[in-house]
């Protein structure tokens, strides 16, 4: 597996879970020491942590360095190092390097998407088919694929499946998946002259064969990006190299697009993903209590109903609430068998959120903006500072500072701790970029419309 910064990121969390249950009886150790903890980079094996202060540092080097590697390898199954470091090292340490250039250093292929796991339904089963088919013959059949549908029902699963399959079967083949978003912060460096002189469309000419590119209707209302974009499109297309898109609606809905993009999109094999059906939904969750090392025998069979009917709506919710159903099940309750009222304790808040309209929270502009830009909430409130994650972020702060008239400390705190300070150079940036940027403008009135 390749260790990418954002892979390491979400491992990393997977070992503080870990960490958390053992400390459980001393939860004050880890609020202060390992909850703001971060990756920062691998070397080799060694793996460097910061954390807030250099006190902490020698508490985690001489007392806390065993529980840390047993959960390492517990997650990883491999033995990492692991060398603490704080703050203040990073910012003046030219030792530790991240590990890769600029280039697209964000984009990279999940791992964790596949096509075995990704469940087929009536809902996803073109969208599904034409994706195995293109991962197994690029350039041969359609071009571009389009996969268009609301947001959490699966879309960049399966981009990223495809990536995967390409990757395993034709090795020699550079495949490229980066979100859209990420696509026209890149096009900034160019412009801006960073990249030594090569324009983007060399770029891509040279250095991909396979694009994958995520949630298109990023590209709206960006007309010079649109321009570069269509330039990199129809040579790509002449080539015969394979395009696959993603939208959360259908193009010819999308104001703002460039209408030669609209139809360029649509040419090839346009492909609807739907909300998925109770049944698909009940085999998600049976993926996912196999894939928790669970047995579906440690739920009454109506817990799985129950979840399928109540979150039938957006996988991604429905993960989300499964996941803190097991939480809370685990953690809270020490039982081994779920039974529904057990479920329905666990969930009940979501429950009860999603019927109160009227009352908006801080919790629920996160989770919008987090589905929005289609990354999990705790991505969002967390540290990884990758540019997509960071505009996100931004939006929310200056959501929730627009709609709740929270304080900029309160708002710090509730994005892991940041100060006054950042709160407010975040919520700064949002409000100037709104006067004059389309596209920030239909983000930002597209969430406030799901939050009425
Ligand atoms: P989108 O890009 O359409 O917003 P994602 O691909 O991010 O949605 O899916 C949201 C979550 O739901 C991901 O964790 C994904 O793995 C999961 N998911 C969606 N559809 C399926 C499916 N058919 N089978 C398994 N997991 C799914
Ligand atoms: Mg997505």
């Amino acid at each position: 597996m390749e260790n990418t910064l954002s892979e390491l990121t979400a491992l990393w969390g997977r070992v503080l879970n870990r960490i958390k249950a053992e400390l459980a009886d001393d939860p004050l150790v880890y609020d202060s020491f390992f909850k703001d903890s971060y990756i920062h980079s691998l070397d080799g094996k060694t793996i460097n942590v910061v954390v807030n202060s250099s006190l902490a540092v020698q508490i985690l080097r001489s007392q806390y360095e065993k529980t840390v590697l047993g959960a390492l390898a517990d997650c990883t199954e491999t033995n990492f190092d692991v060398h603490f470091l704080s703050k203040d090292q990073i910012s003046s340490s030219a030792a530790i390097k991240p590990a890769k250039p600029a280039y697209f250093s964000d984009s990279y292929i999940n791992p964790n998407y596949t096509f075995d796991n990704f469940v087929v339904g009536e809902s996803n089963r073109e969208a599904y088919q034409a994706s195995l088919m293109i991962a197994q013959n690029p350039g041969h059949l359609y071009n571009p694929v389009l996969i268009f549908g609301e947001s959490g029902l699966g879309k960049t699963h399966l981009l990223h499946a495809i990536g995967n399959k390409v990757k395993s079967k034709y090795p020699a083949m550079k495949v490229l998946y980066i979100h859209a978003q990420e696509f026209l912060n890149e096009y900034v460096k160019f412009v801006s002259g960073d990249m030594a002189g090569i324009s983007i469309s060399d770029w891509f000419k040279n250095e991909v064969d396979f694009l994958l590119i995520d949630d298109v209707q990023f590209l709206a209302n960006k007309e010079r990006t649109e321009e570069t974009f269509f330039t990199i499109y129809n040579d790509f297309y002449s080539r015969g190299k394979q395009v696959v898109l993603t939208c959360d609606q259908h193009p010819s809905k999308l104001n703002g697009l460039d209408e030669r993009l609209k139809t360029r999109f649509v040419q090839g094999l346009p492909l609807c993903i739907a909300q998925p059906e109770r049944e698909t939904c009940e085999q998600i969750l049976r993926m996912r209590i196999r894939a928790n090392g669970l047995k579906e025998s440690d739920f009454d069979p109506e817990v799985i109903t129950f979840f399928a009917n109540t979150f039938h709506k957006n996988v991604r919710e429905l993960e989300g609430a499964f996941d803190r159903l097991l939480f809370f099940a685990v953690q809270m309750n020490g039982s081994n068998h779920v039974t529904l009222k057990i479920a329905q304790t666990a969930v009940s808040s979501l429950v009860d959120v999603k019927a109160a309209t009227g009352t908006l929270s801080a919790e629920k502009v996160i989770d919008a903006v987090a589905d929005y830009y289609g990354i999990p909430s705790y991505q969002l409130t967390g540290k990884i500072r990758t540019s997509q994650i960071a505009l996100a972020r931004h939006i929310a702060m200056y959501l929730i500072r627009s709609r709740l008239d929270a304080p900029f400390a309160k708002i710090g705190s509730l994005f892991g701790g940041r100060d006054h300070a950042t709160v407010m150079n975040g919520v700064n940036k949002v409000e100037n970029s709104l006067k004059t940027d389309k596209g920030l403008q239909k983000a930002v009135s597209d969430i406030n419309k799901r939050l009425k």
